[in-house]
């Protein structure tokens, strides 16, 4: 009888396609894939660790998981990612209901973890996480339509704030060919949309090809036939040249959508968070988009709260953001992770930091109406992602959003799950959702 396994992805989309190859893997091996943990043999909890916010979440995961298997309904817990690999020594002491870790190096090995667990060893399994990138296949988790493509690992930018380098290595970019060739069989398998990611997608090619080649990338992306949308997160403002906007503004196929996390915009902050790159330097380059690439669409990050933000630091970011009118954002208050040099630097408390992520957040609130309210009229390009039985109505994503953290347009039409179909905008919701009809 093959041995059931569920598994439960944590935290960000990179480290969704780490559990995409995990689930190969254990498909491969021939154990039975299960949605829900309760009755399974395993479960694999995939961890994010990089913030408090994101470490609660996997604790509290992986103690409901231990009350599972308490009650005898789930065997073996398998803690895998970000988590294990910043506190493993945690993790041993303070959770002997885990049967198995495993790091950020060593996704690869999840089959004969399993099987060492189910021969009721523990097991821990720390592989190198500066070695090159896993190249695995994956069962795609996502809709029919879109995937996410990581194109590197790691990070060298080391922003006073960040753990990530810490946790996930050094940069290191995926070959082109080895990237080209699973663009093509996503393709294959009916991807029309491709979410191109890693931590600096500006910074590929940099270590293999010695040069930045995120443009030649799109470039070859562009000509897999079935491919008809890019899109480009994790951009870092300061790696922004000439030949990677001339490829973002004249490639019909990359979404004129663009994520690039700022953090903050004063300087003094940004030089303190080693932050490449000045407040002009920004405000230069949002205005140099804006000019070439017409009906574009931004989206960045933001942290309240930041060491050295006072009330004037504060508000010349909301100034900035009345100014910018960035469509979209993601807003954090900040977090002191420990073994970060800007936790160690004086700042306000969290319900301080609190408080101001959610007065940025109800500012870009109004912005995202305003953009919304924009839209109506238009006619968009529209990916259909299914009908809603409840709103009795299709709906799917336009160019403006991506999955899981932007809006919907809901509309009136033939539709066709997966296809890329034309709706003319006639409202919106009090979600700030569109409503159309198909065209
Ligand atoms: S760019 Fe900065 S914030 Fe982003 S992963 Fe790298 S160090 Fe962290």
């Amino acid at each position: 009888m093959k041995k059931s396994i569920a598994l439960i992805s944590l935290g960000c989309a990179k480290n969704l396609v780490n559990s995409e190859q995990m689930l190969y893997l254990l498909d491969e091996a021939g154990y039975a894939l299960s949605p829900d943990p309760e009755g399974c043999d395993a479960v694999i909890i995939n961890t994010c660790g990089f913030i408090d916010a994101a470490k609660s979440e996997a604790i509290d995961t992986i103690l409901q998981m231990a009350e599972l298997k308490a009650a005898s309904k789930l065997g073996k817990i398998i803690v895998t990612g970000c988590l294990p690999e910043r506190y493993r020594d945690d993790i041993r002491a303070e959770l002997p209901e885990i049967d198995a870790i495993l790091g950020v190096g060593s996704f690869a090995d999840i089959v004969s973890a399993l099987d060492e667990a189910f021969a009721g060893n523990i097991v821990e399994y720390f592989g190198d996480k500066n070695a090159p990138v896993d190249e695995l296949p994956r069962v795609v988790s996502t809709g029919p339509s879109w995937a996410y493509l990581k194109i590197a690992e790691g990070c060298d930018n080391f922003c006073a704030f960040c753990a990530i380098p810490y946790i996930r290595g050094r940069y290191r970019s995926r070959s082109m060919t080895n990237i080209l060739e699973e663009a093509r069989s996503l393709a294959e398998h009916g991807v029309k949309e491709l979410i191109v990611i890693a931590q600096d997608i500006t910074k590929y090619g940099t270590d293999l090809y010695g040069k930045r080649s995120l443009a030649e990338l799109c470039s070859k992306l562009s000509e897999i036939d079935g491919i008809e949308w890019i899109r480009l997160h994790y951009t870092y403002p300061d790696q922004f040249d000439d030949e990677l906007i001339d490829e973002i503004a004249s490639n019909d196929k990359i979404v004129k959508y663009l994520d690039i996390p700022i953090q903050h915009i004063n300087d003094g902050i940004l030089r303190a968070m080693n932050r490449h790159g000045t407040s002009d330097d920004i405000r230069q380059l949002f205005k140099d988009l804006r000019q070439r690439i017409p009906g574009l669409v931004l989206r960045t990050s933001i942290i309240a709260g930041l060491p050295g933000e006072g009330e004037a630091e504060f508000e010349e970011l909301c100034e900035f953001l009345r100014e910018a009118k960035i469509e979209r954002a993601g807003v954090f208050p900040f977090s002191p992770e420990e073994g970060t040099r800007a936790a160690k630097m004086e700042h306000v408390d969290f319900e301080t930091a609190q408080r101001r992520a959610e007065l940025i957040m109800q500012l870009q609130s109004e912005i995202m109406e305003e953009f919304c309210r924009s839209q109506v009229g238009k006619t968009l390009r529209v990916l259909c992602e299914g009908y809603d039985e409840e709103q009795k109505m299709f709906f799917g994503r336009s160019y403006a959003d991506s999955p899981d953290i932007d809006g919907l347009v809901f509309f009136d039409g033939a539709g066709c799950e997966g296809n890329i179909v034309d709706v003319k905008i006639t409202a919106i919701t009090d979600e700030c959702f569109l409503v159309g009809e198909e065209v």
